[in-house]
């Protein structure tokens, strides 16, 4: 992977702002990483390119509308319809190519750091049109790794967001009507995270925690970010949560928490030097729940002894990572082999 420029990781003074409370006309118009918010963000922006990201680096040359500077940017995965782009099977040259497509990657103007006024420039068209067509070709294929995809993002409003910087505005705007509500800074967080700015996530991840400890997919989120940096402590901190937090969490379905909560287990057996300190992160979850005066997770050890862990296969946690889902489990269907890794991501796994 093409090592990041810090420098050039564009930064949204409003997303500073929301967080600090300070005032809009005291950022400057280029926030650099030093002046983000929260304990993590600084460090992972530092060691950005260790971390997987979720969809493969798509570069292509883009101009600013707004003060004319032209440079390359990683659009992520973009999404587009065949209806709007290609007209009678044939290429609409009238159609401005950016205005039909979506893209995932998040990314400002490196010259003015304003957002979402590009235009493709001459300089590599071909290759964002060469591109699309592969797209088009491969729609079920996926040989091109996901770049160019057919398909639409939508909002939870109906919305559809031409760049990652529209999604992050619209859950800007609703932030600042709604700034305890840890469930938008964590939709926030995975924009930023889908959008290739892990640094970026974190802030969002962490204000949502400290807004609303209980948002358990923010807790995930950081543990995984921190799990790839080799912040083993703040990491374990985490996914520890979200064992705490699993039984009471309701925003997922019963099978993406289960989901999620096998992907905690290996990130935390992945964590772990041995089986012993692996047990130890568990019962330091149990403690909390005995002191909730409900044990749900009454005896880990002899749970634990009935199954067989195969840390090379995450599934084999399952049946454990259903011990922390007390009554939720019920929700489940008996036919739990078919349930799909749909909310979880994946990553590089460390080698021990
Ligand atoms: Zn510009």
């Amino acid at each position: 992977m093409a090592k990041t420029d810090n420098n050039k990781l564009g930064i949204n003074p409003r997303l500073i702002s929301q967080i600090t409370g300070r005032d809009l006309a005291e950022i400057p118009v280029k926030p650099d990483i030093s002046m983000l918010p929260g304990s993590y963000a600084r460090k992972v922006a530092r060691r950005i390119n260790k971390i997987a990201m979720e969809f493969p680096e798509n570069k292509h040359y883009l101009t600013c509308t707004i003060c004319g500077h032209t440079a390359r940017y990683n659009l992520g995965s973009v999404f587009f319809e065949p209806g709007a782009v290609f007209k009678d099977k044939v290429f609409d040259s009238d159609t401005s190519w950016l205005t039909n497509i979506q893209a995932t990657g998040y990314f400002r103007c490196i010259n003015c750091n304003s957002a979402g006024a590009w235009e493709l420039a001459q300089k590599g068209s071909h290759s964002f049109i060469f591109g699309m067509f592969a797209g088009l070709m491969n729609n079920y294929a996926d040989i091109n790794g996901g770049s160019f995809q057919i398909g639409v993002i939508q909002l939870a409003d109906g919305s559809r967001p031409r760049w990652s910087t529209d999604s992050e505005e619209y859950y800007l705007k609703k932030l600042a009507d709604h700034p305890q509500d840890g469930y938008l800074w964590d939709r926030l967080g995975n924009c930023y995270y889908k959008g290739g700015r892990p640094d970026l996530a974190t802030v969002a991840y962490e204000q949502s925690v400290k807004v609303d400890p209980g948002q358990l997919e923010s807790h995930f989120s950081l543990g995984s970010i921190l799990s790839e940096i080799d912040m083993d402590a703040e990491a374990v901190h985490h996914l520890r949560q979200v064992l705490i937090l699993a039984r009471r969490y309701e925003k997922l379905s019963a099978p993406a928490l289960r989901d999620m909560l096998t992907e905690t287990l290996h990130l935390l057996v992945m964590i772990s030097k041995d089986e012993g300190e692996f047990l130890s992160f568990l019962h330091a979850a149990e403690e909390v729940y005995w002191r909730e005066d409900k044990p749900v997770l009454r005896n880990p050890v002899i749970k634990i002894m009935d199954i067989s862990i195969d840390s090379s296969d995450p599934l084999t946690l399952r049946p454990l990572a259903e011990c922390f889902m007390g009554k939720r489990c019920r929700e489940l269907n008996s036919d739990t082999g078919k349930s799909r890794q749909t909310k979880t991501r994946r990553r590089k796994k460390r080698k021990r």
